[in-house]
């Protein structure tokens, strides 16, 4: 193919440092509270359908309480749709995990889902303990955009929680932007973006920005392609505001 114009690499928008610090922490686990609505409480995925196609149920296994994600089934997201909320949600690497850099653990909680594969705005999930990655895509990150204040991740087999305040964007008729969203994430109990304003929703090549006039939306999980074992969540609430 001719040189025709400069492409746009993945590269381009990954962020190296400075290098968020480490912090030990543990785990947060908070019971759904009175008016929660309960996504996944270790028993089914009747909340949940298959994002490339909502009239399918969810895939992914359901076993001992836990859901772990069946990587060729694809992503899965809610029946729901949610605007501003409070998110619950723990996650756990597999010990023993395998790979390297974004191939290790890699998912993600899409805080909007707003179309199938990875349309949306991802909290990015990964093993960020001891495995160096540009660090706006680490976990904890707001994938390409933010990363995360510190680095509170747990061993490969230890649970993790996040803990998640989500105000939506929202649009002018013109489809313009009227106010953009933003977010609040503590994981392990540690504050790790801090009422961040959003560019956009999640992009993988080039620059984010609000392309998509959209309303309350889905919440999606990532079953990202990498070849390392699948990873697991338990205890997934919401609440509106
Ligand atoms: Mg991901």
């Amino acid at each position: 193919m001719a040189q025709a114009q400069q492409k746009t690499k993945p590269e381009d928008t990954e962020v190296w440092e400075p290098i968020p610090k480490v912090v030990t922490a543990k785990n947060v686990v908070v019971e759904p509270p009175s008016d929660a609505v309960i996504l996944f409480d270790g028993k089914n995925l009747n909340e949940w359908v298959t994002t490339e196609d909502r009239n399918k149920p969810a895939q992914w296994t359901v076993a001992n309480n836990v859901l772990t994600v069946k990587k060729n089934a694809g992503n899965i997201e809610t029946k729901r749709a949610f605007k501003n909320y409070q998110l619950h949600i723990e996650w756990q690497i597999p010990a023993g995990i395998s790979g390297t850099g974004q191939g290790r653990g890699n998912s993600g909680i899409f805080l909007a889902s707003i179309g199938k594969g990875d349309a949306g705005y991802e909290l990015q999930v990964l093993d960020s303990y001891n495995n160096k990655t540009y660090v706006n895509g680490m976990a904890g990150s707001i994938y390409k955009q933010f990363a995360p204040l510190a680095n509170p991740t747990r061993k490969p087999g230890e649970w993790q929680s996040y803990d998640v305040i989500w105000t939506a964007p929202e649009f002018n008729t013109d489809g313009s932007v009227k106010s953009a969203a933003r977010v609040t994430v503590m994981f392990n109990g540690v504050l790790v973006q801090n009422d961040i304003t959003l560019k956009g929703p999640t992009q993988y090549i080039g620059e984010p920005g609000y392309r998509q006039q959209h309303g309350a939306a889905p919440i999606k999980l990532q079953a990202h392609g990498d070849p390392s074992e699948p990873i697991s969540f338990r205890n997934i609430w919401i609440r509106e505001l």
